[in-house]
This record gives structure tokens, sequence and C-alpha cells, in this order.
């Protein structure tokens, strides 16, 4: 078996046509989940970059892993035993593990480069870095070392590759004619004019409406608005981010073509994925992940796998992005480290009833500090610190059928719902700290750095 595994930098599933979306971003992307299985509920259990790669790399949470930020003391990833010999087995990760399964590894990533997380290549069969441009590489770059690998390695099997694009970032430099398809075709509905122009007056803080760019410079990409101020603009910056969704699109288009071409096709999984969404007006942020929002958390995955996953299926169990790992162990026969915090979703897969969680605990520790929890009808924010943002209250609760932009923080008027939430966010820390091999939360680690920074003499 080959496995692609397409990693997309801040996409968000609701920009997608295979999920809904009302413009032809994604043709390709839609055509493997048509083929595929769709999974309308998954997660990152950190955010953003390094927190949610580290999870599913590693196999554990944020809490239990030690990374739940890109920088600082809440970076620090916690490698419990360092041997000889490779980690030990309560330590074990992600591509390690398939290669024991007799299955390649092969990276075609900056990530580890971008944000020193030099853990995340342990394990892999080969690593390749398509230059030294940190994430700032462009998928056509990126595809000049993944295409050339691919069609030198033709007709080779069991193997997994991972292909990393970073144009759906912001500030979305590629030329403007990405754009031209979406001609005709809607942005989203939300925020209207009202809103967004009450929002920019509202919220202050890094990436809101007023705050794209440092010092009030203008922006130098076509694709990319100044500022966020009114509805003109926001559809200016939805047609900025659509149209780099599209120019990834194309270049998944052009592996899948490669592997046609090698004849390689058949017998091939395809995994389609993100590390986190990004923000398009909920709180008043744009294009970017600063918090632990539904909007950030919630990703894409879509996955197509001959003689497993049925054709067309859409699965809206709620999952984890580290519950990758266990799945891809058990389709090789193997089992995960019982260290693991994920569990595997085959049977969901193969359109079976299968893993389906009570409750999601995430959390994001680079901007804001938070964590939240999120049931089939709630999603309740605790921010431990604001970061400068106006727009958190220290405990929010959102009604998720009600509200699904998170406008209105229901706390006060449903005691129970919270009280509900918050059980569960006690229950879930305890339950993590129960595991063993403790180390103090890493969110805590972070605020404590803060604090010392702030009260240095
Ligand atoms: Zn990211």
């Amino acid at each position: 078996m080959r496995i692609v595994l397409f990693d997309i930098d801040c996409l968000r599933p609701d920009h997608l046509g295979c999920y809904g979306y009302a413009r032809p971003t994604s043709p390709n992307i839609d055509a493997i989940a048509k083929d595929g299985v769709r999974f309308d509920h998954c997660y990152c259990a950190s955010s953003p970059c390094l927190p949610s790669r580290t999870a599913w790399s590693s196999g554990r949470f944020g809490i239990r892993n030690g990374v739940t930020s890109n920088v600082g003391a809440g970076a620090d990833y916690y490698m419990r035993c360092r041997n000889y010999g490779g980690p030990h087995d309560d330590n074990q990760m992600l591509m390690r593990r398939l290669r024991q399964l007799g299955l390649d590894t092969i990276s075609v990533s900056n990530f580890a480069d971008r944000h020193n997380g030099y853990y995340f290549m342990c394990g892999w069969s080969e690593y390749l870095t398509p230059n030294l441009k940190g994430g700032g590489e462009t998928a056509e770059e990126v595809n000049a070392v993944a295409l050339d690998w691919l069609k030198k390695n033709a007709g080779r099997d069991n193997y997994l590759i991972h292909i990393n694009y970073w144009d759906t970032h912001r500030c979305f430099k590629m030329d403007a004619s990405w754009a031209d398809r979406l001609e005709g075709t809607p942005p989203p509905a939300w925020p209207d004019d009202a809103t967004a122009r009450a929002y920019y007056e509202k919220y202050q803080g890094s990436f809101t409406g007023s705050g794209q760019f440092r010092n009030g410079k203008e922006s130098p990409h076509p694709l990319m608005p100044t500022e966020v101020r009114d509805r003109a603009t926001f559809e200016h910056m939805a047609t900025g981010y659509d149209a780099s969704i599209a120019y990834v699109d194309h270049h998944i288009a052009q592996v899948m073509e490669t592997l046609a071409e090698t004849g390689d096709m058949n017998d091939t999984a395809i995994i389609v994925t993100s590390d986190h969404g990004d923000a398009l007006g909920e709180h008043g942020i744009y294009t970017d992940h600063v918090c632990a929002d539904e909007c950030i958390h919630h990703i894409p995955l879509i996955v197509k796998w001959p003689g497993v996953a049925k054709a067309g299926h859409a699965d809206t169990s709620f999952i984890y992005n580290l519950d990758m790992g266990p799945t891809l162990v058990e389709l090789h026969g193997g089992e995960a480290p019982a260290d693991w915090d994920g569990a595997s979703f085959v049977r969901n897969l193969r359109g079976e009833p299968g893993l389906d969680r009570e409750y999601l605990v995430w959390d994001h520790g680079l901007y804001t500090l938070q964590r939240a929890v999120r049931t089939n009808s709630h999603l309740m924010i605790r921010t431990y610190d604001a970061h400068g943002y106006t727009a958190f209250d220290p405990v929010a609760l959102y009604d998720m059928e009600k509200d699904p932009y998170q406008t209105t923080n229901i706390a006060d008027s449903q005691p129970d719902a919270l009280g509900r939430c918050d059980s569960m966010m006690n229950e879930w820390v305890s339950a993590q700290r129960a595991k063993g091999h403790v180390r103090q939360d890493p969110l805590m680690r972070t605020l404590e750095e803060r604090t010392r920074q702030l009260t240095r003499p």
C-alpha cells in the first residue's frame, strides 16, 4: 500500500466544495472526497502549527507531550526517554512505528525547520526540505521535490509520503489570476456589512480588522487587503483565501496526475487534512490562528483508501487529528503504543459505527492561552491569558447549533450547560494527568513565562 498524506496549513473545511462551499475552490480535493470518506467533525487537539503536528506525530495530547505553543516554554517537547537505541515504546513517534510495520516514510516539508520542531523529523526514512524558506515556499517549489521523488520511485510499494503546503497561510502571495475562477460565485454570507464594520471598531489585537499589518503598513499582495473594515474588504480577504486554496488544489492535481502517469494510482491511499483552520471574522480576527475556537480547531479530513474507505461516505463522529496514527497502525496490522492518546477510526472508514467521542477538549497556547470543550451542542472556552485581545471573556459558552460563528457568549444564561462543559474539562485534565509521566500543563508553563517577563525588574 502507498499512502499520500496532503498536509495543508490553515485549511478550513467550510471553504472546500466537498464540504458544501459554493465556490469552486477545490475540484481536485472534491474528486478525492467522492472516492473516499469525508469526516465532518475532525478537530486538531492543539493549535496552531507546531502543537497540532506534534500531537499526531507523537500520538499524545499537548498536555502530555509538552507542546501547546509554537515558541518558548509551551514548545518544550517532552522527550521522556533518552536511552541509546532510539525512543522507548512509551515515547514512540508515529513515523517510527509505521516503519516497524514495513512502511517507508518520506516527508516533503519545511515544517520542522520553520518551527525548530526537530523531534518531528524523528523516524522518517527520508526527510526532504524543499528549500530554506521555512513555510514561505510555494506549492510549485514543494512539488518540484515531491513529483521528482514520485517519478524516481515509480512502481515502489509500501510507503507513506507526507506533502506539506503553506500557500493557504496568509498573505496569499500567488498571482492574483488564481481568483479569476471564483468570479460570479459568492464568498460566505457572514459577516455582513454591519457586523464587519462593528467588529472593526470593537476589536483590537493582532490580525483583527485594523491590525492586519504592523505599523499601519499597506499590503504588498494584491489578494490580501490592508484592512478588513466592511463587507467589501471582507470579500477581498475571503477571495484571497479562496484563491490560495485553488492554487494548492491545482498542485494536488499535479501529484495525482503523476501517480496516474507512473501507474501508481491503484492501491494508493490519499489523505487530505490540515493542521488547523483560520479565523475569517470570528471574534473580529481575520486569517490567523490565535485562539481555541471552532474556526481554528475544525479541520478537514478526507480519506480515500481502496478496499477500506466507503466511497462518498460522510462521517459525523467526533474525532481528533491524533486518531490518525492508531488508524494507520491498525490498517498495517499493528498495535498502537499503549501510551498514545488516539484511537483508531478504521470502522468509521468502512462506513460502520466506530469511534465517536462524547466530547472533545482542545487547547491553544501561542497567542491566547485557552482550553475548550466541544460537545454536540456547545463550545466552552476558558481563557487563561487573552494576550491583549478584547474579544475573549474569562469563560465563554456558545450554542454551536444556533450560533456557528460564536457571536454571543451565553455562559450566564445557560449555567447548566456551562457546568456540564466545565465538569468535562476537569474530568479530561484529571484523566490525562492520571496516565503518568506528568509534567506541568504547558499552557501554565507559558502563563508563568509571560508573568515572569511582565514582572522582570
Ligand atoms: Zn499551521
